[in-house]
């Protein structure tokens, strides 16, 4: 009964599939199962001590009000220094927000411009949230794949044919979750010529995991490679995968100012600022020493070389290497239509997925959450040992199907 009293917005969208998967693993362990927990979506390590110390620092020295809608000024203005310097975007200080994480941000941009009949161009396979975002918006998420032969990533060519003129938005996520791919400079440049050619669209540039790299190529942001998208592109940031600082909900974003304005607008309704505490340690986190990035990301690194190897010794599994972020997505064709020892078929990547769990206590994400089948996503966020264990556990599952 209590459903009916709920609006559509909210009977239409999912519970995040992560979410959920990272709960399924919670109840197994209750039970008492040993699982090798591969869905986690944040980092293992802790936030470094002197974040932590200036949080600490900011409340002893009583810095625990509201602070102004839009950010204080000393995280925004370390936010427009790191976007300048690190990826060439110069931006005035009333062209920056500061949100409680990059979800609110993403969430309150479309809220800002999303109603019902306006299109979103979500690429796939994506991050969880973005179609559901559209939807809880009242708009259309308009899927556009992006298979492994194109590197999973938009061409020109795909993005020009699925632009209308109910178009609002086409949402780029690079790192991506879940793939790890990131598009370079030339890629950038020549999606944003189509952009241009359109100016009623936006594009939502989703840069969270723009510092675990691995690439050879340099780190680029649409807004850095191609500044004519001023009115155009919103680029969202922020420090919770970079400096491990999920739980202290920071994330911002740069853009055109009628929309830096409007999520601050609605930013006054729903919260009227993010914690104060939180900024404080964000703008230590953006200004201070990056040792502690380099440190991580030198150890994700080692993760990601090592899972990349062990998933492509399995027979029936593939998987590319990603540039970035903390995940790998190996393809699962190869074990679709075989059977398990229970006489069960493998039919897609959710029963392949699911029988990782039952049989070898392995939890990992089936690739149509994110768009694209047959897939499914590791996250390198735990241990090399967990990550070596887990992938025997998969290749002895693996070798188990007829
Ligand atoms: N964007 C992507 C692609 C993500 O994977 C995540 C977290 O999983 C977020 C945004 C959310 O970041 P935040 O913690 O800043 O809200």
């Amino acid at each position: 009964m209590t459903h009916q009293k709920l609006a559509t917005r909210v009977t239409s969208i999912r519970v995040s599939p992560s979410v959920a998967a990272a709960q399924k693993v919670r109840d197994l362990k209750a039970q008492g199962r040993e699982i090798l927990n591969l869905t986690v979506g944040e980092p293992d390590f802790d936030t470094p001590d002197s974040i932590k110390a200036a949080g600490v620092q900011a409340i002893a020295e009583g810095d625990t009000k509201y602070t102004p809608v839009n950010g204080t000024d000393a995280l925004r203005k370390a936010v427009q220094h790191d976007f300048s310097t690190r990826l060439g975007i110069d931006c005035a200080l009333d062209r920056i927000c500061v949100g409680s994480g990059a979800k609110q941000i993403l969430f309150v941009a479309m809220m800002a411009t999303v109603e019902a009949g306006t299109e979103v161009i979500v690429p796939a396979p994506y991050w969880v949230s973005y179609p559901d975002m559209v939807v809880a918006n009242g708009g259309t998420p308009v899927i556009v794949p992006c298979g492994e032969d194109v590197g999973f990533k938009l061409t020109p060519e795909a993005l020009e044919a699925a632009i209308t003129d109910k178009t609002r938005w086409v949402i780029l996520n690079s790192p991506s979750n879940p793939t790890g791919v990131a598009y370079t400079g030339d890629e950038l440049r020549a999606l944003a010529a189509v952009i241009r050619r359109h100016p009623q669209v936006l594009v939502m540039c989703d840069e969270i995991y723009d510092r675990i790299w691995y690439a050879d190529f340099r780190t680029e942001s649409i807004l850095g490679v191609a500044p004519e998208l001023a009115e155009q592109a919103l680029v969202v940031n922020g420090v919770s995968k970079s400096y491990a600082m999920t739980g202290w909900r920071i994330g911002y974003a740069a853009g055109p100012k009628f929309l830096i304005d409007a999520i601050n607008k609605l930013q006054s309704q729903m919260s009227s600022c993010p914690s104060s505490i939180s900024q404080a340690a964000a703008a230590a986190a953006l200004t201070g020493p990056q040792g502690s990035v380099n440190a991580t990301v030198k150890v994700y690194r080692q993760r990601r070389d090592r899972a990349h190897e062990l998933i492509n010794q399995i027979p029936g599994l593939s998987c590319s290497l990603p540039d970035g972020a903390f995940y790998l997505y190996p393809s699962c064709a190869g074990v679709i239509g075989k059977t398990t020892p229970d006489g069960k078929r493998i039919e897609s990547d959710l029963d392949f997925v699911l029988y990782l769990l039952e049989q070898a206590g392995v939890a990992s994400v089936h690739g149509g959450a994110y768009g694209l089948e047959p897939y499914f996503r590791i996250s390198t966020a735990t241990s090399m040992e967990v990550i070596e264990a887990a992938c025997q556990k998969i290749a002895e599952a693996v070798a188990g199907l007829r």
